[in-house]
């Protein structure tokens, strides 16, 4: 049996997709959500269907004092903190770095940087031995648009992408010696809900023909990824960060 594991942004997608995984694998999984409750609540009913552990708990990762309620109320409920990922991510309407506002800006770096460096922050107090604690793992959800650059798209979602994986070098080998370890994935392009904010829903079928396996992913896809990072079977991993984009 593992501990708690919270998955930020678990009500629908990657998330989602994560929160059922790792129960399967025996983690209790507090499902964070922004603003959809009836959707969390279905993951969480999901998953104490199938025998697991689990709960809804709303939080903002972008508000400072958000994020350690978040993880007091999913410790209260489920027991002590073993790993997070910092999956909640968003992207606004595709438009030319020509067309971006401050505020967007601030919106998008919000969630996409200062959520999870702030879930990042509680995490390790809680896990790193420097303050007693077991050690413990944290996965962080980038994008191949780190890479890419979204040009045309969301160079902004691209450049907080890349933050975030600099958030995840660094901060490996800053507690690697306080037993946890850090990683990352970067999704190609999976089939959920994100592109509808890009005002794209079928993004992914336009894009598919040029992935070289020739299709998008599944949200299940990256979820193995993820859960396999989490567990000891990745125990020499840290500081990594795993493409799962079907070669794009
Ligand atoms: P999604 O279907 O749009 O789901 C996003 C989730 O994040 C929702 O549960 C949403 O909850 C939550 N969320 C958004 N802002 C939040 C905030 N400030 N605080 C807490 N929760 C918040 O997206 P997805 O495709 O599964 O993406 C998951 C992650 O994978 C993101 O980081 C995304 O950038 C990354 N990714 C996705 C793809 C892809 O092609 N799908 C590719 C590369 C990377 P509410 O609905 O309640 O707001």
């Amino acid at each position: 049996m593992n501990g708690t594991l919270i998955v930020t942004g678990g009500s629908r997608g990657i998330g989602a997709a994560t929160a059922l995984l790792a129960a399967q694998r025996g983690y209790a999984v507090a499902v964070n959500y922004r603003r959809d409750e009836a959707a969390a609540q279905q993951v969480v009913a999901a998953i104490e269907q199938a025998g697991g552990r689990a709960t809804a708990v709303q939080a903002d990762v972008s508000l400072e004092a958000d994020v350690p309620r978040l993880f007091e109320e999913a410790v209260s409920r489920l027991g002590p903190l073993c790993a997070l990922v910092n999956n909640a991510g968003v992207l606004e309407r595709q438009a030319r770095v020509d067309e971006l506002d401050a505020a967007r800006l601030q919106r998008v770096l919000a969630t996409n940087v200062v959520g999870p460096f702030l879930c990042a922050r509680e995490a390790v107090r809680r896990l790193s031995s420097r303050y007693g604690g077991p050690g413990g793992v944290i996965v962080n959800v980038s994008s191949r648009a780190a890479v890419l650059g979204s040009a045309g798209e969301y160079v902004d979602y691209a450049a907080s992408k890349c933050a975030l994986d600099t958030l995840t070098v660094g901060l490996a080998r800053e507690v690697a010696a306080e037993h946890i370890r850090v990683n990352g994935v970067r999704p190609g392009l999976i089939d959920t809900e994100i592109h509808s904010l890009g005002g794209e829903p079928q993004r992914v079928a336009r894009l598919a023909p040029g992935v070289p396996l020739g299709r998008g992913g599944r949200a299940e896809e990256v979820a193995q990824a993820i859960v396999w990072l989490l567990s000891d079977e990745a125990s020499y991993v840290t500081g990594t960060i795993l493409d799962v984009s079907g070669g794009r």
